[in-house]
């Protein structure tokens, strides 16, 4: 079988980790910052007999271990030859491995070769390419979850961490890419020594080392796992792998807000002097955090309507720009974006797009089918769902490739803070979230309580039935108020003749949110007046709890804004923003009405 980058060969892989458990090194490097001293020491580690082939270290020692000049000198049957040598190699590397009788080629991550796969494949070998035996082992084994990367596994099982992974489908693992069992399962298998079946909350700062070699071996980053909690907590990758799991993504960090999530998805990308464009009508918050807070880091944001793709054509094309950043469904307004065109026009200006999902959820929307690169969450609203834990998350897709396009050199280049390896290099498209538990949040400080992400992981359970629920009730009030002689407008983009209506049937799936504005016919004071008369529906600061929730965003949440930024932002004075919550729409609807009645 032939594994081609595919999520249906996680069990293909399990299986050749666990049956190949001797394995020759090709181009084993005695370096012990080189990739692949860092994986030949994990697979050691681990059970695996790892032979170094190199010719320039033929006859010593690498990690005690003698190493061979080529395969044919090695005295003794080899299951494995794992190549960490150019593409231009492998098909003669291959030939010798044939020649010897093994019975798995291995080209590591970042290296392809079609005529190497072609002979392996006419010579009834397995070949696996473009990954990396150790990343593939403690993903699959549940070690690399404890960095935030989503195993694609779930289990009613214990774990058993540290082991090799299951050698077949009886092994205990269970594939599944519905968001109903996901939100329920990804993430959290039962604990392995207590059984414990509801994920623990780690309340620990700190993690025992083995030894001084296991310390520094998580201090070097050559294997997973944890060291403080400021960087890494269990309860919190838990949640980590869930979040990244419903979005069918790479891996997630997560972080202690929203507006945390968003600083910690820049830091890696943005240095003094460089520029992000961002959507002219995102959350007012992050409008201000971008053009103000930012600034004090010598970032600079230029903001742009990217309903006009023209003009976000010109604006990424400034050399200074590293990002393009846009909300999928906008807070306040309703604001839809065409995430495929402007995941196409940050491509081909060789910037990622970074879309705001909060107020769509993965339920709606999983931006990264579309191209987005980077997707934020603001879990403090529908991911938790109950109004009482803050929280952020960044995912990543794992597809944009941060050595070609503009110059990304904080994952490219080498990393003083961690005896100079390129983050790239080392960990392939695994290095984004690395460098976020790694470097941001160790030096940000920005990290998710574990109480938080126990009670998101709670919450997130419930998330693909509260949405579902949401959606209804926020269709029956966007009717009510649209039918009201008070109501002037009404923002939602299930009304055929609303102008993101056909972007909302590209992208979204199943309903059209819960959060949405409306406009009285008077004015601020009005809106005011109906704000302050709401009393089942409560006015605060929030969205995407089960409570439903009111707000004058001209007054509050906006209230920074210059004129001009609410003009831009689509702020006016008589607009209201509703989140619907879970109560019966007929008392949501009674409520509403008795205070229209005060206007
Ligand atoms: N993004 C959106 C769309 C939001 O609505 C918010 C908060 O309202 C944020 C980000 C910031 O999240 P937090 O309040 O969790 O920092």
């Amino acid at each position: 079988m032939t594994l081609n980058s595919n999520k249906e060969d996680d069990f293909f892989i399990a299986d050749i980790l666990s049956k190949n458990k001797t394995i020759a090194m090709v181009g084993a490097s005695k370096n012990w910052k080189r990739p692949s001293n860092f994986v030949m020491k994990y697979l050691q580690k681990h059970g695996y007999k790892v032979i170094p082939v190199n010719p320039s270290s033929a006859g010593e020692k690498i990690l005690g271990q003698l190493c061979y000049s080529s395969l044919e000198e090695i005295p003794f049957e080899i299951d494995m030859v794992n190549i960490f040598r150019p593409a231009k190699f492998c098909p003669s590397i291959t030939k010798e491995a044939i020649k010897v009788g093994t019975k798995t080629i291995w080209m590591q991550l970042g290296i392809i070769s079609e005529e190497a796969i072609e002979l392996a494949k006419q010579n009834n070998k397995n070949v696996i390419f473009d990954k990396c035996t150790k990343m593939e082992h403690s993903r699959l084994s549940g070690s690399l979850g404890l960095a935030g990367f989503n195993s694609n596994l779930i289990s009613s099982k214990r774990s058993i961490t540290l082991s090799p992974p299951p050698a077949s489908r009886n092994g205990g693992i269970f594939k599944s890419n519905e968001l109903e069992t996901l939100a329920v399962h990804a993430g959290t298998r039962p604990d392995s020594t207590t059984g414990s079946r509801s994920m623990p909350i780690y309340q620990t700062t700190s993690y025992i080392f083995d030894d001084t070699d296991h310390a520094a071996s998580l201090f070097n980053l050559q294997e997973p796992g944890n060291i403080y909690s400021r960087l890494s907590n269990p309860t919190v990758s838990a949640l980590e792998q869930r979040i990244s799991a419903l979005d069918n993504a790479l891996g997630a960090c997560c972080t202690s807000s929203g507006h945390a999530a968003q600083l910690i998805a820049l830091f890696p990308i943005m240095e003094p002097g460089s520029k992000i464009i961002a959507s002219s009508k995102l959350y007012g918050g992050s409008i201000t955090q971008f053009t103000k807070t930012f600034k004090n880091f010598s970032w600079e944001a230029e903001l742009v309507d990217v309903s006009d793709l023209d003009a976000v054509r010109l604006a990424v094309k400034q050399p200074e720009v590293r990002a393009l950043f846009a909300e999928s469904l906008a807070n306040p307004d309703g604001n839809i974006s065409d995430i495929s065109s402007l995941a196409d026009i940050a491509h081909n200006a060789g910037i990622p797009l970074i879309i705001d999902n909060t107020m769509a959820t993965p339920i709606i929307c999983q931006p990264g089918k579309f191209g987005a690169d980077l997707i934020i969450y603001s879990t403090t609203k529908f991911l938790s769902g109950h109004g009482n834990a803050m929280g952020g998350a960044v995912v990543d897709m794992g597809k944009f490739k941060w050595d070609s396009g503009r110059k990304f050199s904080k994952l490219t280049e080498p990393d003083s803070s961690y005896h100079d390896i390129s983050f790239y290099e080392t960990f392939g498209n695994h290095a984004f979230i690395n460098y976020c538990h790694a470097c941001a949040l160790r030096d940000l400080g920005t990290t998710m309580a574990p109480l938080n992400a126990y009670l998101t992981l709670i919450g997130l359970e419930t998330l693909p039935l509260r949405m579902k629920q949401h959606m209804k009730n926020a269709e029956i009030i966007a009717k009510f108020l649209n039918d009201h002689p008070k109501v002037s407008y009404v923002s939602w983009a299930g009304f055929k003749n609303n102008s993101y209506h056909q972007l909302a049937k590209k992208y979204f799936n199943g309903g059209f949110g819960s959060v949405f504005t409306f406009s009285l016919k008077g004015d601020y004071d009005a809106a005011v007046k109906l704000v302050e008369s709401c009393n089942l529906i409560s006015h605060l600061a929030n969205i995407g709890d089960t409570k439903s929730l009111i707000i004058h965003p001209a007054s509050t949440t906006h209230r920074q804004l210059s004129d001009a930024q609410k003009e831009k932002s689509g702020i006016k004075n008589s607009m209201i923003r509703l989140s619907i919550g879970l109560e019966s729409h007929k008392d949501i609807i009674q409520d509403l009405n008795g205070a229209l009645e005060m206007v």
